[in-house]
């Protein structure tokens, strides 16, 4: 990595279902990148919990504690977890909560009643449709901003992966931006963060989300922000990590965040 504290602390294991390897497999390979920190944070899907992720949550755990003794010298490794859609499930958010992780990545996948972005595909004919499920996207995310339990907000533009990235549709987010603001104050009331999630840099060429964003929320007055590649595979760790703590740079940054035990620590842009 070309950066002293280049971390990455939004990734997933095999104990993700679309994860592929095991955690000591990330935890080689952030020490032969250079990393200084390495945060897991596997799915817990939060309105499936009771069928599938009440197990794989604490099988997760479980793995993150034995990885812990095996960590490389030299590399901090820290236990996260990334909560998707815990308004849907409050009481799963509550219950998982009680172990003591690091780092609580608090996401929205899918909206109330429909399926995961990852899974639609629209066609330019769509764009009213495709606005309309940006409105309630936004509505959603300000809700979990102002109630949930997590530390930073994972991929804020998410549904653009998909749309940009799959459907080959170009979304102005113009019209979207005052919704966008609201959940970007909300996130600086309640003292929590907002990632970069450089996993944009494979498929859109920029983060998740952008610069426009970025310096709208160090505007508005946000300084907490968190870093992640949201690698799936051991192959895309710390990838766009570098990159993006450049484009923080660029935004006026000169700190960002690594959560350990919930407590925000600042760490230069070096
Ligand atoms: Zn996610
Ligand atoms: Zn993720």
């Amino acid at each position: 990595m070309e950066h002293l504290y280049a971390v990455d602390c939004h990734n997933h294991s095999a104990f993700s279902p679309d994860g592929f390897d095991p955690v000591e497999a990330k935890l080689a390979r952030a020490k032969e990148l250079g990393l200084y920190a390495l945060t897991l944070t596997d799915h817990c899907e939060c309105q499936a919990f009771e069928e599938e992720y009440r197990h794989r949550a604490r099988r997760a755990w479980e793995g993150m504690a034995r990885a812990e003794a095996a960590c490389p010298q030299g590399l901090v490794f820290l236990k996260g977890i990334e909560l998707g859609q815990p308004l849907e499930n409050p009481a799963a958010m509550e219950e998982v909560l009680k172990r003591p992780y690091d780092f609580v990545l608090g996401s929205l996948h899918n909206l109330k009643d429909e399926e995961d972005f990852y899974y639609m595909r629209f066609t330019p004919k769509e764009m009213d449709r495709v606005h309309g499920l940006l409105s309630r996207y936004w509505e959603e995310l300000l809700a979990l901003c102002q109630e949930a339990d997590f530390d930073s907000l994972g991929h804020l533009t998410y549904p653009i992966r998909y749309l940009e990235g799959q459907s080959g549709l170009k979304v102005d987010l113009t019209p979207h931006l005052p919704a966008i603001d609201a959940v970007l104050r909300a996130l600086i009331r309640r003292g929590k963060a907002l990632e970069v999630n450089t996993s944009g840099y494979r498929t859109l060429g920029r983060p998740l989300p952008d610069l426009p964003l970025l310096q709208r929320y160090r505007a508005l007055g946000g300084r907490l922000i968190t870093l992640g590649s949201d690698a799936h595979r051991t192959e895309d760790l710390g990838f766009g990590i570098d990159r993006g703590m450049e484009l923080l740079r660029a935004a006026g940054f000169t700190e960002f965040a690594l959560y350990v035990g919930r407590e925000p620590r600042m760490l230069p842009l070096e």
